[in-house]
């Protein structure tokens, strides 16, 4: 039987880390939902499409290619899956996310996903508005100060510049415009299984994930 699950939650919740090991340990398939808003994001951006240019945002929007592989999003055929991990393109998908005509020309692609075997979807509306039918959903935040130490953390791991300040005024600033927008803001899905990571490690978010998992689906 093939099944769905999800997982929605702001940025820096450990979204992203804990959906590729979940996916990896179930052996399914992993659908990371921003990195399709964050490749149209900078491919309109890119265009010079404003986000309130309606007539050319329609246009290009039915003339642009989004294909998703294993690892990588590919925008007409260039792989653009290094180029959309930058706080520019945060900001951008952020932006050109909130429009309705957007979601609406990506919201296909996602939910054809499941026809392929079984998913782990993380976004923001993965579980209310994409997959309102999942097997099982997942709510995955953590304080604002704990998501910006974590990004602080990685940005300087990957030796990064990194202010911590920045990212926690960014990261403030995001929440507040994904869970504020009219169209399919950041909310907790009905029936979502709700997890503060605040003073969890990530092992402790995945196996309490999994003990779910089993709980919920059959064998
Ligand atoms: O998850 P990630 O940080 O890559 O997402 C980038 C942006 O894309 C989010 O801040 C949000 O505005 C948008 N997004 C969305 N719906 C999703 C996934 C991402 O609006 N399902």
């Amino acid at each position: 039987m093939s099944y769905v699950i999800t997982i929605d939650g702001p940025a820096g919740a450990g979204k992203s880390s804990i959906s590729k090991r979940l996916a990896k340990e179930l052996k399914i398939k992993y659908l990371d939902t921003g990195a399709i808003y964050r490749a149209i994001a900078l491919i309109l951006a890119k265009s010079e499409i404003k986000p309130d240019d309606e007539n050319f945002l329609r246009e290009a929007l039915s003339e642009i290619k989004i294909e998703l592989r294993d690892n990588s999003v590919l925008v007409n055929d260039f792989d653009v899956s290094s180029e959309i991990r930058t706080p520019e393109v945060d900001n951008l998908a952020s932006i050109y996310s909130a429009l309705p005509i957007v979601r609406e020309a990506l919201l296909h692609l996602q939910k054809e996903q499941k026809n392929y075997g079984s998913v782990v979807a993380e976004g923001r509306d993965v579980g209310s508005v994409v997959f309102p039918d999942a097997e099982i959903k997942f709510f995955l935040t953590a304080s604002p100060q704990a998501r910006a130490k974590r990004r602080y953390l990685e940005r300087i791991e990957k030796g990064k510049e990194a202010d911590y300040d920045e990212i926690l005024s960014a990261i403030i600033q995001r929440d507040e415009h994904d869970s504020k927008r009219d169209f399919s803001p950041l909310k907790i899905p009905d029936n979502a299984i709700f997890i503060d990571s605040s003073d969890m490690t990530e092992d402790e978010v995945l196996k309490f994930i999994l003990d779910k998992i089993k709980e919920v689906l059959p064998k």
